[in-house]
């Protein structure tokens, strides 16, 4: 399952493999399209009779190089990228799903995935309950339907910090013949992988930590090829009946354990879209070219950073898994114990109020629409990435009112802690 080499070297030498002659670093192949002798070649493409590349809304070799080097990572059997983390989960789920399909998802997952799949699926017609990540095994299991197509869930949830019991929800998932998704942006494959644990397919928002820089917003998904459609194909017809956009060829049958990520991209990516530009695709090369150096020390600082604010009088309360004591520290021990993420969110004893003043003094720290990236930064999650949600559902999703989101970055400990203490003192 996992790669036999280890995961550093991957990270360097994944995906390129030039031939005698080639270029030492992967191509920017900045080309919409791609040249063929004869049309009866070009058809065959089109009918997926032939592997081949021919224009770039489907599919480009740069992106799949960097698809293929992430697959790798993840111990996975395919893989693709997408031109944003929204679009990967959309693509994950409704690939699978349909209008009068339902699935299951962890309530505390990211605000932009919360409201892609409770507001902008539902008016596709797909329905979602979500769950409880803490809820016993029977509590969730009683939300499958009939026409449930898969659990979703993320590795560390963003930003409320809850490590996902993956063997609970592998083990629900598998026992009503679905598949189990796990968004694995926050802890990444240097610090988990969701496929050890019996998670089917995983995605990742490649703008956080994989490009690592803060330059370029993508997506990908990797399929473990672990999931037997065929096993339960009156769920899943989509993989295993006659697609008639492709002259009544089955996923299963012609693509094996690349079936969901054919599909993925030959329906729902010709269909909709949401490619990653292959300039992006070479940038975040780059960017995971050190993921293996840089993960390690995102958490050694985050560590640091929980432990000042945690000994602090004006701090009410600290989230971190990678923290002992934390509510999560045990099951992060146990599905990532080499570490967690760079995130810590925390709050201040004076509330909304003093979160804002305490950002507006930081120097060091930016106040910025994002995380995971080699910058140390902060959010104020109730006033930024999650104002479209109520009170109410605030509170389901995990976050506090009062709660800041800061990203450690990679700069030296110490300046890190001593900007927030300045800040907190001012
Ligand atoms: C940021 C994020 C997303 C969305 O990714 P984009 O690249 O911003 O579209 C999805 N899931 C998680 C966990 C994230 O942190």
């Amino acid at each position: 399952m996992s790669s036999k080499r280890s995961i550093e070297t991957t990270c360097i030498q994944g995906g390129w493999q030039p031939k005698n002659g080639e270029p030492r670093i992967l191509p920017i192949y900045q080309s919409t399209t791609f040249k063929y002798s004869t049309s009866e070649q070009m058809g065959r493409l089109f009918d997926l009779e032939e592997n081949g590349y021919f224009y770039t809304r489907l599919a480009n070799p740069t992106n799949d190089t960097v698809a293929a080097k992430i697959c790798e990572m993840e111990g996975g059997a395919a893989a693709m990228l997408t031109s944003s983390g929204q679009a990967a989960n959309f693509y994950a789920v409704f690939n699978i799903c349909e209008a009068g399909d339902h699935f299951i998802c962890a309530s505390t997952v990211y605000g932009g995935t919360s409201n892609l799949f409770t507001v902008t699926m539902k008016k596709m017609g797909v329905e979602v309950t979500l769950v409880d990540p803490d809820a016993s095994e029977e509590e969730i299991e009683k939300e499958i339907r009939p026409n449930t197509k898969c659990i979703f869930g993320e590795s560390i949830a963003n930003p409320a910090l809850v490590v996902l019991d993956f063997e609970k929800f592998a083990r629900i998932a598998h026992r009503n013949g679905i598949p189990f998704i796990v968004d694995n942006t926050f802890a990444t494959p240097i610090n988990c992988r969701p496929f050890e644990w019996g998670a089917d397919i995983v995605t990742h928002s490649t703008t956080k930590y994989m490009d690592g820089h803060a330059m370029t917003v993508g997506g990908c998904i990797v399929d473990s090829g672990n999931f037997d459609w065929d096993a339960h194909a009156d769920k899943f017809p989509g993989l295993t009946t006659p697609d008639e956009s492709y002259h009544g060829i089955i996923y299963t049958q012609k693509f094996g354990k690349a079936a969901y990520i054919t599909k993925a991209t030959a329906q729902v990516m010709r269909d909709l879209g949401s490619i990653q530009a292959p300039m992006n695709a070479f940038l975040l090369n780059i960017g995971l070219e050190t993921l293996h150096l840089r993960v390690p020390r995102h958490c050694e600082n985050a560590l640091k950073v929980a432990e000042f604010l945690k000994s602090r009088e004006d701090v009410a309360w600290v989230n971190y898994p990678g923290l002992k004591g934390d509510k999560y520290y045990d099951l992060a021990q146990k599905y990532m114990p080499n570490g967690t993420c760079g995130v810590i969110s925390f709050g201040l004893k004076g509330g909304r109020e003093a979160a804002a003043v305490f950002m507006d003094k930081l120097k060091l720290a930016a106040i910025v629409t994002h995380v995971a990236d080699a910058r140390t930064c902060v959010l104020h999650p109730a006033s930024h990435t999650h104002r479209q949600l109520t009170d109410e559902q605030l509170v389901e999703a995990g976050v506090d009112p009062s709660m800041i989101r800061l990203s450690v970055g990679i700069e030296n400990a110490e300046d890190i802690i001593e900007d927030i203490r300045q800040a907190l003192e001012a």
